[in-house]
Parts: C-alpha cells; sequence; structure tokens
C-alpha cells in the first residue's frame, strides 16, 4: 500500500518513479509537506501577526554584504561570547588592530559576558538570539521572545542595544523577520563565509578559501566558540586578515559597512 501510494503520488507530480528508493522516498516526503497547508496565521513563515494586529515597522531590512564600491570587508563571529577561543579571537583582533562584529548568543552574555568589557567603542556586539533554536520552527511571539531577551539583556550588560540580528543557520521564516525588524533590527546573513570542512587536511588552505570567496563589501561568517574544527580558522586569524590586507582589504564593522551605503545612497547623482 505504501508503495503504490508513492507510486501515485510521485506520478501525479509528473516525477519518473524508478525502485522505490531513497531518492524517491525524499521526493514523496516533499510532496506531502507541499500539499500539507500550512496554518494561515502564526507558523514561523507568516509574516503577519497571528492576531492580524498591525505590525509596528513599515518595511524589513535584509543584508547579505555592504555597498560593492570599496574595497571594505566585515569580519564576524558568531555564537559566543565563550572562555574557550573568544579571548583569542579578541586578542588577535587587537593585535592586527582590525574592527569585528560579534553576533552574541544571550545565555552566553549573561554566563560570560564579561568577556566584551572592552569590546563596546571598538568591536560592534550584536543579536544572535538566547539560546540558539532553529526559528524556521518558531512561531512570532517565540522569535519575539529570543530576540526581545537577548537586546534587553545586551543593553543592561553593556549600556549599548544591538542593531542587527543574525538568524541561526540563517533560517530567516517570515515570522523571525518580522520579530527582529519590530524589534529595530536589522537581519544580518553573510557572503562569504570560513569553510573548515572543506579544507580538513589541510587546514592552511583556509586562508586561501575566505580570500577567494570576499569581494568588497563581504560580510564574512566565522565563530568565536563551537566545534573544534572552527580552531582552523580561529588558528590562522592573523593570517587571514594579512591576506585580506594584502588583497587591499579595509575591515569595518557591519554597521559601518552598511552605512557606507545609505551615505552613497544619499548623495545626489550628478556629483
Ligand atoms: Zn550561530
Amino acid at each position: 500500500m505504501e508503495v503504490s501510494r508513492r507510486q501515485a503520488l510521485t506520478a501525479a507530480a509528473g516525477v519518473a518513479v524508478g525502485a522505490a528508493g531513497a531518492v524517491g522516498a525524499v521526493r514523496v516526503k516533499e510532496h506531502l509537506d507541499e500539499s500539507t497547508p500550512l496554518p494561515f496565521y502564526g507558523s514561523p513563515v507568516s509574516a503577519i501577526r497571528p492576531d492580524r494586529s498591525p505590525p509596528s515597522a513599515a518595511g524589513a531590512s535584509v543584508v547579505w554584504s555592504g555597498p560593492g564600491d570599496r574595497r571594505r570587508v566585515a569580519l564576524t563571529f558568531d555564537d559566543g561570547p565563550h572562555p574557550d577561543w573568544t579571548p583569542r579571537v579578541l586578542a588577535a583582533l587587537a593585535a592586527e588592530d582590525v574592527p569585528a562584529t560579534f553576533f552574541c548568543l544571550g545565555r552566553n552574555v549573561r554566563d560570560h559576558g564579561e568577556l566584551h568589557r572592552d569590546s563596546v567603542g571598538r568591536h560592534e556586539l550584536a543579536n544572535h538570539t538566547f539560546d540558539h533554536p532553529d526559528l524556521g520552527r518558531y512561531d512570532w511571539s517565540r522569535c519575539r521572545d529570543e530576540i526581545q531577551r537577548t537586546t534587553q539583556l545586551m543593553e543592561k550588560t553593556y549600556g549599548v542595544a544591538p542593531t542587527l540580528f543574525r538568524p541561526p543557520y540563517g533560517h530567516l521564516g517570515g515570522a523571525a523577520l518580522l520579530a527582529a525588524t519590530e524589534a529595530g533590527l536589522t537581519s544580518v546573513l553573510w557572503s562569504a563565509q570560513a569553510r573548515e570542512d572543506l579544507v580538513a587536511g589541510r587546514p592552511d588552505g583556509i586562508v586561501d578559501d575566505i580570500a577567494s570567496q570576499v569581494r568588497p563589501g563581504s560580510i564574512v561568517l566565522a565563530h568565536d566558540t563551537g566545534s573544534d574544527d572552527r580552531l582552523i580558522t580561529i588558528d590562522r586569524l592573523p593570517a587571514i586578515i594579512r591576506r585580506l590586507r594584502d588583497d587591499g582589504y579595509a575591515f569595518a564593522t557591519v554597521s559601518d559597512l552598511l552605512a557606507t551605503s545609505s551615505a552613497t545612497a544619499t548623495t545626489p547623482s550628478h556629483t
């Protein structure tokens, strides 16, 4: 019965059916999921408040990179602050005189917030949720709770409220986008990243791999805590910075990188 149902569904969708193997099963599952309606309101992908009340913002801001007209790049570090590697990252940035943006977890600000006591005014501290859930599975109120708790704690801890938000895993559903936007936050993804999995066995390759992805305005994703393979990047941070400098890049926080775009956008076209 299960096979005939699969075949019927898959054939109805116009997909060639071979043996009822894993690939076919995955396709059928996708079709079954697609054919199940999500709730009109209140699901993770809904960008409308569940009670249909008006949103408090007129429009959202989502960025993957900054303007491409200058050779500037923003290094970003997610998931800290944590005693394991955050101090090493901060020391490397200080030694090279480079600003960066840290997308912090609320729970780590609560437990290790003092690690960034000297970062305010030098680096940018931003919101990466409290507990790092997959917001692609959270409705609006849970997204809002994750974001608000983190912003409130960061403001209390550092005296400055974050203006940027990065959704864990880059999973940005409508509910998360609405919640972040209503909290006054720009949602920041990335356009280049430390791909430690690609250079396993030849860790020095991380320098070339990052440099090969970077363009003017790139936002680079890295992590200042997490699994051990991320040490590939942490260990080579000075080499990565020097390589990008050799390629002609200057470094900026994400907000500074983006501020350039609004300045450029407001420049009269005749100048
Ligand atoms: Zn993360």
